[in-house]
């Protein structure tokens, strides 16, 4: 009878986890042949609770903790999402101007907060820099190039 949930299966001759619906016929990780040999660790109910699940059995036991505090903080969506596209990038700095068209590293940080973004005010700006969005009139304080 396989298990029809969404298991956390060990592989037992390289002990790496994966996440499977069912049960997996191979380990992903090194190749080995798994059907009864897999070891379901945990079963959950939802793919998006595999995916932190794996996640944490892959994760030195010392470290398990803190990330799962992390990922109990932050909204899991956004945590699996850190690649921001440039041109969602570029929209939220053109929003950070003000009526004379600056920006600051702080209008960009609201913007960011605004968007529920964990990226750095610094960073971003950094990229519409390297990207020729900005022009840097002086430090802290940047022009955007319309
Ligand atoms: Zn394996």
């Amino acid at each position: 009878m396989s298990n029809a949930g969404f298991n956390v299966i060990r592989c037992p001759a390289c002990s790496t986890c994966h996440g499977r619906r069912g049960v997996s016929a191979t380990c992903p990780h090194c190749g080995q042949r798994l059907g009864e040999h897999g070891v379901v660790v945990k079963t959950v109910r939802s793919a998006e609770a595999l995916r932190i699940e794996v996640a944490l059995q892959n994760t030195p036991p010392e470290l398990r903790d803190m990330l799962r505090k992390k990922m109990n903080d932050k909204d899991p969506i956004s945590d699996f999402n850190d690649e921001v596209p440039s041109r969602t990038m570029g929209a939220w700095v053109q929003d950070s101007k003000n009526d004379e068209g600056i920006i600051t590293v702080a209008s960009v940080q609201h913007t960011l907060n605004k968007n529920h973004s964990n990226l750095d005010a610094n960073e971003v700006l950094e990229q519409a820099e390297v990207q020729g969005m900005l022009v840097r009139l002086a430090e802290g304080r940047w022009m955007l190039l319309e």
